[in-house]
């Protein structure tokens, strides 16, 4: 078919999917206003794709002659992971710098499996045609793609296959000759306006006990037997019952975080990348952030630049820019925001090549790139809020601006050094938006977790950073350095090389 459009996008939603809001199931996901205004946002990307003056951008030339979306091509040079940049940048800043979830990073897991297709085959061949057969439709057809790792879990004291109830886990409760059965749950945002699932292993230990859940699949999101539970929506009734003037975020970009059911899901074994492979699981999952931590960092990067500028416009709005402490207070934020650009472009300049000769972030710059932001993004808001003072919780909205009984009171109280009070509010109904309000608490959690929880990107730093060679510095600086010839006694022991510990994006 090509490269989807708008239209074939719209029309595409239009499959019978089951999806559910506040504990109504959905007539139509493209006009129910929970849903609908994140559906034309997933619209207007689709317009850039298709916009031939960011063709350069969005798509790329594929050797067979075909033009794929930018989003699904693995990367192959350091160009083309400035290209990715560039092209996750595009839509941040063409539609909005706090959106998450649109497709470009859920599908980095399937380069890594294309990339350890040797690893792959030593369990089933059809795994890794699986895969790159999937990677190739996807770059065709510019499917939205989202992804599940994250299980509902129940007792975290207990492992999956330990638990009283086992669908807490998604797990494969049948092998057939055709493909395999999937039962459970995973969150998962964006769902109810995407096409597919990308369901892979959540942190864990793959002993040969847990078998079962050590699936990675490719779930049709309209499937018999899967349902999507929506979480509550940030405005009642709906992001698209909220006035733009008031709520400039959630009115536009409340993406809807999902439960997705797999009740007795059938998956045919060309959409299963493994199943009930521990081994797989552990090994793999210990790569699977390889590239989606670039697109984290992105957004981060974007999200930063977005709460520089409002801490600019408030405080020129209210003349507070002058005062030399809150520009101190500006130019900490600044720092925040060019120090994940650093850590950005360095993970991309001294990128590295995989064993298959794909190209990939330097990993740990990236991942200490990703520890950075995870943890400094509420810092950022605090800062923010203390730059926007008190005021901005407590705004009159459009209505009492164009209310004859209000108008004159918010034109007179409302107006700033030099700005008339629709200026005024507009901007600081914005640093609500991002400091005080439900889209904010969610954003701020996003930023924590959906990459992964801190202590295992963590863990990913210790095992891709360089130990030995600090080490080995170290060694000489305490006069500890080895002897050229083995010693007679024992010497200390090396770093052992550990597996690489899991980590997820949400
Ligand atoms: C806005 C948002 C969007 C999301 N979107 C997606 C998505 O699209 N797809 C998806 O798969 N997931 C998604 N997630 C889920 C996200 O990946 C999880 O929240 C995250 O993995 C943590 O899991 P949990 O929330 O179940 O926390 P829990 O497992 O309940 O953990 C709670 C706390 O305990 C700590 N903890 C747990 N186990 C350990 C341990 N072994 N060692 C040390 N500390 C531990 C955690 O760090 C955390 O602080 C999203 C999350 C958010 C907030």
């Amino acid at each position: 078919m090509g490269l989807m459009t708008r239209q074939n996008y719209l029309d595409s939603l239009d499959d019978g999917r089951k999806v559910l809001v506040d504990g109504k199931t959905v007539g139509d996901v493209r006009s129910h206003p929970a849903l609908a205004p994140m559906v034309e946002t997933v619209a207007r990307i689709y317009d850039l794709h298709n916009d031939p003056a960011r063709a350069d951008v969005m798509t790329f030339e594929r050797r067979d002659g075909v033009v794929g979306s930018r989003f699904y091509k693995a990367p192959e040079s350091r160009e083309d992971l400035a290209l990715r940049r560039r092209m996750t940048t595009c839509i941040l800043r063409e539609i909005c710098p706090t959106m998450d979830r649109f497709g470009d990073e859920t599908v980095t897991a399937l380069f890594t499996l294309v990339d350890r297709s040797d690893l792959l085959d030593r369990f089933d061949t059809r795994y890794a045609r699986n895969a790159a057969r999937w990677l190739d439709e996807l770059q065709r057809e510019n499917l939205f793609m989202t992804s599940g790792n994250t299980d509902p879990k129940g007792d975290r004291s207990r492992q999956p296959f330990e638990q009283d109830d086992l669908d807490l886990n998604t797990r494969v409760v049948e092998e057939r000759s055709d493909g395999i059965v999937l039962r459970g749950a995973k969150f998962e945002t964006g769902a109810p306006y995407a096409h597919v699932a990308f369901i892979k292993p959540t942190i864990g230990n793959w002993s040969p006990q847990n078998a079962d859940f050590a699936i990675a699949c490719i779930v049709q999101l309209n499937a018999p037997g899967v349902r999507m539970m929506c979480r509550v929506p940030q405005y009642h009734g709906g992001a698209a019952n909220a006035n733009a003037f008031d709520y400039p975020l959630t009115s536009g970009f409340d993406e809807v975080d999902t439960l997705i059911i797999f009740d007795d899901v059938f998956i045919p074994w060309e959409d299963v990348m493994f199943a009930r492979q521990p081994e797989l699981a552990a090994l793999i999952r210990g790569e699977l952030g390889r590239w989606a931590a670039q697109g984290y960092l992105t957004r981060c990067l974007a999200k930063a630049d977005l709460l520089v500028g409002a801490a600019l416009l408030v405080s020129e709005h209210s003349g507070t820019i002058k005062i030399p402490p809150v520009r101190s207070k500006i130019s900490q934020l600044m720092m925040h925001h060019k120090a994940i650009e650093a850590f950005l472009l360095a993970a991309e300049a001294d990128c590295e090549a995989t064993p298959s000769g794909l190209t990939m972030p330097n990993q740990a710059i990236q991942n200490a790139g990703r520890i950075y932001c995870s943890q400094t993004y509420g810092t950022m808001v605090q800062i923010l809020r203390e730059i926007i003072g008190g005021q901005p919780v407590m705004l009159p909205g459009e209505e009492m601006l164009n209310s004859p009984e209000t108008r004159d009171d918010v034109m007179k109280y409302f107006a700033g050094a030099g700005y008339d009070a629709p200026t005024r509010l507009r901007a600081m109904h914005l640093a609500r938006e991002l400091t005080a309000s439900a889209y904010a608490g969610r954003t701020q959690a996003y930023q924590l977790f959906a990459e992964t929880p801190i202590f295992a990107q963590e863990s990913a730093l210790f095992a891709t950073y360089d130990r030995e060679s600090s080490m080995a510095l170290a060694r000489r600086m305490a006069g500890l350095e080895r002897p050229a010839e083995p010693a007679s006694e024992p010497g200390p022991e090396p770093v052992q090389a550990e597996p690489e510990v899991e980590v997820q994006h949400g």
